[in-house]
C-alpha cells in the first residue's frame, strides 16, 4: 500500500462522492486538508453536485459511467480552468479506485454497482473504507479473500460495524474473533420510521414516508432498507463477514434513539458499547484516521437531552426482511447474492410506486424460494446470480405492478 507521511497528505478516491456517505466524507477532508487530499470524484448523476465539489476540491480525476454527462463536465472544467482529467465508463471506476497513487479508497456507491470498483481498491492493497454494504453481501468470501491476499485494510463505515470494530480488541483481526473471549455482538437498530405504526397501514405507505427516518439522514434506498429493517438484515450479513462470526452469534436488538451504535458482549459480563449522536461524520473520521483520533464535526453527545435508551426486540411480523436475511446467510451459496439483488429491484420498483411497502418482503421471499441452492465461489458465478435473480424480480414487479 503507498503509505503516506506526516508530510504528505494521504491520497483519497471516493467512490459515490455526491451521496449522503460522499459528502460527508468531503466535509471530513474538508477539515483536515493537511492529512487529506482529493485524488478522485465519482458520481452517476448528480452532476451539479459533482461540478461544486470538482471547483473546491481540484481532484486529478472525475468520473461519470455516461459518456454525454462526462462531455458537460469536461467542457464546465476547461470554463473553470480546473486541472481535473474527467473519465468516464465503469472500468474507469475500477482504473481511479486502484490506482497506484491512490492510499484510500471510500467505497460508497449505492447497491451492486459497487461491487466491481470496491474489488478493484481490494485486489490493489488500498485501505478500502467499506459503506457499501451490498458489495460484500454479495460476494463474502471472494471480497474477504482479496482483502487478505492483497494486503488491503478493509475497515467499517457502516454506523453499527464502526461501533462494533471499536467495542473489540485490537488483535481479534489477526487472532480470529474466537480468541477475544466474546460471548456474542449485538447489533442495534431504530426499527425505522414504521416502529409503532398499525401493521393494518403498512399497504398504503409511500415512497416519502418510507424515506423519513426519524434520526439519520440517508439516500433513498438505504432508507427504505430501514423502514423494512432489510437494512438491518444487509447488516448481519455484513457483520458475519467482516467479523467471521454466524448469524447465531448476532442479536439484533431495537434501539430507538441511535444513541448506541452497536455493543460486544465478552463472557466476563462485560458489555462494551459505542456511543455517540447519529451523524455518520463519526465512523467516517474514526476510520479515515484510525489508529488515530480526529475532529469530525459532530457535536459532543449531551446525556441530559437524551434522558433515556431503550431497547426492544424486532418482530417478525412488522420486519419480515429481517428473517429473509437471516435464512439467506444461514442458506450461503449465492443466497446473499440473490436476497440483495431481489431486494434492490423491490425497493426500486416500490420507490416508482409500482409496488406497495409489503410486496418488498413477499417479492424478496419469492426471488429466494425460486431456485434452488447454488455456490457462489467465483466472482462470475456472483454476478450471473445476481443478474438471475434481478431478471425474476423484474418479472414479478410487473406482475405486482399490474394489480398494484
Ligand atoms: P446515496 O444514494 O446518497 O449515494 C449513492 C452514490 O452512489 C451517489 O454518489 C451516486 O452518484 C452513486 N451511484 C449510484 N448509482 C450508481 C451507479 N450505478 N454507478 C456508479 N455510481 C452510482 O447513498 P448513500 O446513502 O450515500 O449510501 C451509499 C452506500 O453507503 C450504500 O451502500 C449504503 O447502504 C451505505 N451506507 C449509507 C449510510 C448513510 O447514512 N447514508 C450509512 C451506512 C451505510
Ligand atoms: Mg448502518
Amino acid at each position: 500500500m503507498n503509505q503516506s507521511t506526516h508530510n504528505t497528505p494521504e491520497q483519497v478516491c471516493i467512490l459515490g462522492a455526491t451521496g449522503s456517505i460522499g459528502t460527508n466524507t468531503l466535509d471530513v477532508i474538508r477539515r483536515h486538508p493537511d492529512k487529506y487530499q482529493v485524488f478522485a470524484l465519482t458520481a452517476h448523476r448528480n452532476i451539479e453536485q459533482l461540478k461544486l465539489q470538482c471547483e473546491e476540491y481540484q481532484p486529478l480525476y472525475a468520473v461519470l459511467p455516461d459518456a454525454e454527462l462526462a462531455q458537460e463536465l469536461q467542457a464546465f472544467v476547461e470554463y473553470k480552468k480546473l486541472n481535473v482529467e474527467v473519465l468516464h465508463g465503469v472500468d474507469s471506476l475500477d482504473f481511479v479506485a486502484s490506482h497506484e497513487r491512490v492510499d484510500t479508497v471510500m467505497a460508497a456507491i449505492v447497491g451492486a454497482a459497487g461491487l466491481l470498483p470496491t474489488l478493484a481498491a481490494a485486489k490493489a492493497g488500498k485501505k478500502v473504507l467499506l459503506a457499501n454494504k451490498e458489495a460484500l453481501v454479495m460476494s463474502g468470501a471472494i471480497f474477504i479473500d482479496a482483502v487478505k491476499n492483497h494486503g488491503a485494510t478493509l475497515l467499517p463505515i457502516d454506523s453499527e460495524h464502526n461501533a462494533i470494530f471499536q467495542c473489540l480488541p485490537e488483535h481479534f483481526v489477526e487472532q480470529g474473533i474466537e480468541h477475544c473471549g466474546i460471548h456474542n455482538i449485538v447489533l442495534t437498530g431504530s426499527g425505522g420510521p414504521f416502529l409503532k405504526k398499525d401493521l393494518a397501514e403498512f399497504a398504503t405507505i409511500t415512497p416519502d414516508e418510507a424515506c423519513a427516518h426519524p434520526n439519520w439522514v440517508m439516500g433513498r434506498k438505504i432508507s427504505v432498507d430501514s423502514a423494512t429493517m432489510m437494512n438491518k438484515g444487509l447488516e448481519l450479513i455484513e457483520a458475519c463477514w467482516l467479523f467471521d462470526v454466524e448469524p447465531q452469534q448476532i442479536e439484533v436488538v431495537l434501539h430507538p434513539q441511535s444513541i448506541i451504535h452497536s455493543m460486544v458482549r465478552y463472557n466476563d459480563g462485560s458489555v462494551l458499547a459505542q456511543m455517540g449522536n447519529p451523524d455518520m461524520r463519526t465512523p467516517i473520521a474514526h476510520a479515515m484516521a484510525f489508529p488515530e483520533r480526529i475532529s469530525a464535526g459532530v457535536a459532543p453527545l449531551d446525556f441530559m437531552e437524551i434522558s433515556q435508551l431503550t431497547f426492544d426486540r424486532p418482530s417478525k411480523e412488522r420486519y419480515p426482511c429481517l428473517a429473509l436475511a437471516g435464512e439467506a446467510m444461514k442458506q450461503g451459496g449465492n443466497s446473499p447474492a440473490r436476497l440483495n439483488a431481489a431486494n434492490e429491484v423491490a425497493v426500486q420498483a416500490f420507490l416508482d410506486e409500482k409496488i406497495g411497502f409489503t410486496q418488498i418482503a413477499d417479492l424478496i421471499q419469492q426471488t429466494l424460494t425460486s431456485t434452488e441452492y447454488a455456490e457462489a465461489l467465483t466472482l462470475d458465478a456472483v454476478l450471473a446470480a445476481d443478474k438471475d435473480a434481478r431478471d425474476f424480480a423484474q418479472q414479478l414487479v410487473e406482475q405486482m405492478a399490474s394489480y398494484h
